[in-house]
């Protein structure tokens, strides 16, 4: 393993810097068709491959995901990886409402504990910000848990960098996690920086740009009506077509590495500086394993410009689009 273990904000928790996203471990209201023994397996593969966070949450399949995360990893010590789940959504109402009410909050946490079956979690996230609810308080609930050593390290999840801000009055945050990928560079101005300078970790979502940036699709893919990669604008002209561009600008980097380019993307995520852990999701145990060897991949000074600037198009310019955008 070439690539050093990172430490989450100013905490002891710590953590290879590829971990495995379990949105599709048990999250069948996101994805059709899953079963829960490819679940228990993927996540099973990433610890024994090396992989040492668990990204999971309440709302991956309202709770499921976290009931598989917490049957798979009991077969391996506790200590030994880092676990993160996040919550904020209350269907107390019977339909959705984001909740970041400090009572709320911490009544989430202990039901995840519970269904994960642990007595503590390494990160706990606030996964979506409300309206009404000071951010400062809702970070404060989160303090107090951190107190009572329930959880470790402090998150918040889809805040803006006015809310991060807010959230970060009192200094508690110690990671953020964000849509973020060579495809999707929004935040490389502004929020990234910000979480640098303030020693709060970054973790990226869906770095993969949904199996896109795995390199495995050609010119001519269409996707059925009811799959949700057929409303994604970057499987539509004009972003897909760049981005098979510059995909194929990290093709004879990945063969010169024999890496695939999943592997090499993966291990450019990890060389950036302003990136803490990146977490690709995955459907099958064997994308796991072949992800986790990314971190077995180095690329160098040169490797890394030549892939920055392949997905240049992407960087967002001053008016808040980017070149791959439609005018
Ligand atoms: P992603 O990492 O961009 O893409 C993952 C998908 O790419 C997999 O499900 C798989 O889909 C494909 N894939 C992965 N590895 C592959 C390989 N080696 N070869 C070929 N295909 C491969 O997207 P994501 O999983 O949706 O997001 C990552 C994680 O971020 C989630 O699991 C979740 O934990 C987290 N997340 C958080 C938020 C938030 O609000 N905080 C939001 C979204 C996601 P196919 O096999 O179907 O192609």
């Amino acid at each position: 393993m070439t690539h050093t273990n990172v430490k989450i904000g100013k905490t002891d928790v710590e953590t290879t810097p590829l971990g495995l996203g379990t949105n599709a471990v048990g999250g069948y209201n996101l994805f059709p068709n899953l079963k829960d023994e490819d679940g228990l397996n993927l996540v099973t593969a990433g610890l024994n491959h090396g992989i040492r966070l668990l990204d999971t949450a309440f709302v991956y399949g309202l709770g499921h995901s976290e009931e598989l995360v917490g049957q798979a990893m009991h077969n391996f010590d506790r200590h030994s990886f880092a676990l993160a789940t996040k919550g904020a959504q209350d269907f107390s109402t019977g339909e959705q409402v984001i909740n970041n009410d400090p009572a709320f909050l911490t009544q989430q946490v202990d039901a995840s504990l519970q269904r994960l079956n642990t007595d503590y979690l390494d990160i706990y996230y606030i996964h979506f910000p409300d309206k009404q609810t000071p951010k400062a308080e809702a970070v404060g609930a989160l303090q107090r848990l951190r107190e009572q050593g329930k959880i470790r390290a402090i998150g918040v999840s889809n805040f803006s960098l006015a809310q991060v801000k807010a959230a970060n009055a009192d200094g508690y945050v110690d990671v953020v996690e964000d849509e973020f990928s060579l495809l999707h560079r929004d935040h490389e101005a502004d929020l990234m920086p910000y979480l640098r300078d303030h020693q709060i970790s970054f973790v990226p979502y869906f770095p993969l740009a949904s199996g896109l940036l795995t390199g495995k699709y050609d010119q001519d893919v269409t996707f059925p009506a009811d799959d949700i990669r057929s409303q994604i604008s970057d499987f539509q002209e004009p972003r897909y077509g760049q981005a098979l561009k510059a995909i194929a600008k990290v093709k004879p980097i990945a063969a010169a590495h024999q890496a695939t380019v999943a592997q090499t993307i993966l291990a450019w995520y990890m060389q950036n500086p302003l990136i803490s852990v990146v977490i690709p999701g995955a459907k099958r145990a064997a994308q796991v394993t072949a992800n986790a060897q990314a971190l077995d991949v180095t690329l160098s000074a040169s490797d890394y410009q030549t892939i920055d600037a392949a997905f240049a198009a992407f960087k967002v310019t001053a008016n808040g689009k980017s070149l791959a955008d439609p005018d």
